[in-house]
């Protein structure tokens, strides 16, 4: 069974998933690129290693945290050499379609099995282990990794046997994350404009089949104002960016991808990529 886990990248999601870890009894050696963000990990438990490589050395399952599939391709290329034989590399960070086949052609190439894996859910779920994990890789390699799934999840999906199913269904769902924000902000906004209180709005839809848990949570923090990052708006910029490519080659039209991405940089570029993907209300 897996028990020495290395996280490459402690960021929001990368030191929730290492607690949930350290909790379920596994040994976890975190490694990021400011060393200040793993340091505090040590005090849950975890070792802190100076270098990707150090970092991976021991483990069972190695997990790739980090922003984008540069950043992933970066750390791997020196880190995929000093993974045991035996061990398996998991990777969790939001790539879409190309960034995963480059990855996995980076895997093959080293002869190191991979598991595409990425999570939905963010910070919260990530510090309780209630992640939904999307998976895909071949089956041979399930048992290995479903014992550090279980401890940062509340559920696994395996989509496929091929490593990328399961980024194609992260897309997905993140066309809709970004869709469900924008709407969120464009009505607060829209009830703001119209001399109405925007807490009216979650109020007349509460409970009701328009309703979503994550339109109230975001419609909240954008009336208190409260944009401390669960999912800062930069990431969401990237991740719109990897579902219109998704979209070119799905033929999907994506003309409302293309204005929910225009509403997010216009607030990223007055200043709000590094708050709550919530701070897109300041685009309308
Ligand atoms: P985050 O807090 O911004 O952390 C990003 C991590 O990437 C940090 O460890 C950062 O290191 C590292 N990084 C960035 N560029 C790097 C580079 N060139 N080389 C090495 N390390 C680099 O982001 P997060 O929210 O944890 O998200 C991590 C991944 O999970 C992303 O792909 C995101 O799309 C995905 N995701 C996020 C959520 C969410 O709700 N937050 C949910 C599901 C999936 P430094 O600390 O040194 O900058």
């Amino acid at each position: 069974m897996s028990r020495t886990v290395a996280v490459l990248g402690t960021g929001i999601m990368g030191a929730g998933m290492t607690r949930s870890l350290l909790r379920e009894g596994f040994d976890v050696t975190v490694w990021n690129r400011s060393t200040e963000k793993a340091k505090p990990l040590a005090d849950d438990g975890a070792q802190v290693a100076e270098s990707a490589t150090e970092a991976v050395a021991a483990a069972d399952v190695v997990i790739t945290m980090l922003f984008d599939a540069d950043a992933v391709a970066e750390v791997m290329e020196g880190a995929l050499d000093h993974m045991r034989d035996d061990a398996v590399w998991v990777q969790s960070s939001t790539v879409g379609i190309e960034g995963t086949e480059r990855l996995v052609a980076l895997a093959r190439e080293k002869g190191v099995d991979i598991v595409d894996a990425p999570v939905l859910g963010t910070k919260a779920p990530a510090e309780n282990g209630q992640l939904v994990v999307l998976a895909s890789g071949p089956s041979s390699l399930r048992e290995k990794v479903q014992p550090v799934f279980d401890a940062i999840g509340a559920q696994t999906r395996w989509v496929g046997e091929t490593a990328g199913d399961s980024s194609r269904l992260k897309l997905v769902v993140n066309a809709w994350i970004a869709t469900v924000v924008n709407g969120t902000a464009q009505s607060m906004a829209l009830a703001r404009g119209l001399g109405i209180d925007p807490q009216q709005f979650l109020d007349a839809i509460s409970g009701q089949a328009v309703d979503a848990p994550y339109v109230q949570l975001k419609g909240k923090a954008m009336i208190d104002g409260d944009f401390t990052p669960s999912f800062e708006l930069d990431g969401v910029v990237k991740d719109v960016d990897l579902v219109l490519a998704a979209m070119d080659t799905a033929g999907t039209d994506s003309t409302l991808a293309t204005a929910l991405r225009a509403r997010l940089a216009a607030a990223s570029e007055a200043g709000h990529g590094e708050k709550d993907m919530a701070a897109v209300i300041h685009a309308y």
